[in-house]
């Protein structure tokens, strides 16, 4: 039961303020604190209207921001990294209160954010072309890197900061203009992250945010002024935004869920992969899209792995992300934990092992919380339902193998493919493991192995749909349109200039 109703209201960002919004039909989602169950705020659900807003002043932007200067746009995103560090405890405190993960992890998300806006920084070289001087007499050939103009991204609950910063600063600093639709469940986060980049310097209408739901998405995809759209979310969401986008003409980059495995081999150094997959498992309560869901234990490895992650499961505090000593969270709303409470009953029915069952768990003052506690199975097999489907909760499935081989195929089966992991003290397992595997992102002995900035990040097969991952180097050519550019000065006529039908070839 939610034992309040707030009356503080989060409207739309549009045109450097806060805006209203502007739809016949007035309409507004409750957020939650999911450790509480109270209602905390009421945001606005915008439409066709509201984007429309946002798209036009984006628009009307982007000459001016367009022709700015690389280096100028990479000096507000260096102001604009001074804020976000000075600001980083506020920000942390909205992610806490609406999400429910802890403050800790909720520092890693800020600090991880900023890193995207650290290479930000570096547009100037990063927008860089080629030149191939005298490729005919007097010829030369060089490509420029062009905003692709107005860009939207569309964002999930399981991260209200860093997603959002995966994807606007490197649009802006490519001299394109943006609109975010953040998620309805946690839109506090998204909002103090524009307010500060227009505080850095950042020119009214470049970035600008409409709340809302499936209804602002949808006139996102086919606003014809919208030119790319970035999308991180669940595998069915991101098909649908992908087909949808594109079809209308449409840039897409679109992040899916994801089935992350773990392969212990039986030569791994225990402690420190106990450690780590407790970790990768249960952190933010398993609501990551690289949270290892699957611990594949290879050879006679399994049953002192089970042990072992079995007394480290039960030890785990879990609390009001707030509470200095949880290092486990709530879910995110109510409907999500009895989803996930579903799961693992069906897992209890389909055969598979309960060895830790966090089902009953009561946090002391938090009745009305979305609290369930770290659940582990052993025995599971690849028909289940445990196994096939994304949680998004804090259950870890064992799946015994008996070689590496094996383990590398049940993977390669698999419809997700965003990050995974071995553990192991072999290298020439290890550099099979990250050569046959195809999986986007590859940890040895790095259960999240999480790209930092310089890289990009993205998975394979159900994970993304678009060809460009996100952040990072890949992000600059998905920000932006090549050009390659032939010219000719020569002072005067050349003197063999004659009328020509043939195909010109330059350098004979
Ligand atoms: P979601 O797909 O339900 O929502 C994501 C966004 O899409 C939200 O902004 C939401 O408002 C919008 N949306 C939801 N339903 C829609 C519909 N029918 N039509 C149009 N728009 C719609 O995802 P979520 O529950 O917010 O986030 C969790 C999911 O995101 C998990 O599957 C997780 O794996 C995935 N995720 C993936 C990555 C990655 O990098 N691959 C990162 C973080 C989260």
């Amino acid at each position: 039961m939610n034992q309040r109703v707030s009356t503080e209201r989060i409207e739309h960002w549009i045109g450097g303020a806060s805006v209203a919004s502007g739809e016949a039909e007035l309409r507004f989602g409750e957020v939650t604190n999911p450790a509480t169950g109270e209602v905390i705020r009421q945001v606005a659900l915008g439409g066709a209207k509201d984007v429309a807003t946002a798209v036009a002043a984006a628009r009307a932007a982007l000459p001016g921001w367009r022709a700015t200067p690389p280096m100028k746009r990479a000096r507000v995103m260096m102001k604009y990294r001074e804020l976000l560090e000075t600001n980083r405890e506020a920000l942390v405190q909205l992610i806490t209160q609406e999400h429910g993960k802890t403050l800790d992890d909720a520092r890693g998300e800020v600090t991880r954010g900023i890193e995207v806006v650290e290479f930000a920084i570096g547009i100037p070289h990063l927008l860089k072309g080629e030149i191939a001087p005298q490729v005919g007499t007097g010829v030369d050939t060089y490509s420029i890197h062009q905003p692709v103009g107005v860009c939207a991204g569309i964002t999930p609950f399981n991260f209200p900061a860093m997603v959002p910063l995966w994807m606007f600063p490197m649009a802006v600093a490519c001299g394109n203009t943006f609109v975010l639709k953040p998620s309805e469940k946690v839109p506090s986060a998204a909002l103090l992250l524009v307010r500060l980049a227009r505080e850095a310097g950042l020119p009214d209408g470049v970035l600008n945010v409409v709340n809302g739901d499936k209804a602002a998405v949808d006139a996102l995809l086919t606003h014809p002024d919208v030119n790319a759209v970035s999308f991180v979310g669940s595998t069915p969401i991101a098909q649908y935004i992908y087909s949808t986008a594109s079809a209308h003409g449409k840039r897409v980059q679109a992040l899916g869920g994801a089935k992350n495995h773990g392969v212990v081999m039986p030569d791994a150094d225990l402690d420190f992969t106990v450690d780590a997959l407790i970790g990768a498992a249960y952190g933010s309560a398993g609501e990551r899209c690289m949270a290892i869901s699957v611990a594949v234990a290879v050879g006679d490895v399994a049953d002192q792995l089970v042990a072992r992650l079995a007394q480290a499961a039960k030890a785990l505090p879990v609390g009001d992300g707030t509470d200095p000593v949880a290092q486990m969270g709530p879910l995110i709303t109510r409907v999500h934990c009895d989803k996930v409470k579903g799961f693992v009953d069906a897992g209890v029915d389909e055969g598979a092992k309960l060895v830790v069952d966090g089902r009953g768990l009561k946090v002391a003052q938090r009745d009305d919380g979305f609290f369930i506690g770290p659940c582990l199975f052993d025995n599971v097999t690849p028909d289940m339902s445990i196994y096939r489907n994304e949680i998004f909760g804090p259950v870890l499935s064992v799946v015994r193998v008996n070689t590496l081989e094996e383990a590398i195929a049940l993977i390669n089966r698999n419809p997700y493919a965003n990050g995974t992991a071995v553990f192991t003290t072999s290298g020439g397992a290890a550099r099979r493991f990250e050569d046959e595997i195809e999986v986007g992102m590859v940890g040895v002995n790095v259960p999240i192995p999480v790209p930092v900035s310089y890289f990009s990040f993205g998975g394979w097969r159900n994970s993304l749909f678009g060809d460009q991952h996100i952040y990072g180097p890949e992000s600059v050519r998905f920000y932006t349109r090549s050009k390659v550019v032939t010219r000719r000065w020569s002072e005067g006529r050349p003197a063999n200039a004659t009328s020509s039908l043939v195909m010109p070839t330059l350098g004979q």
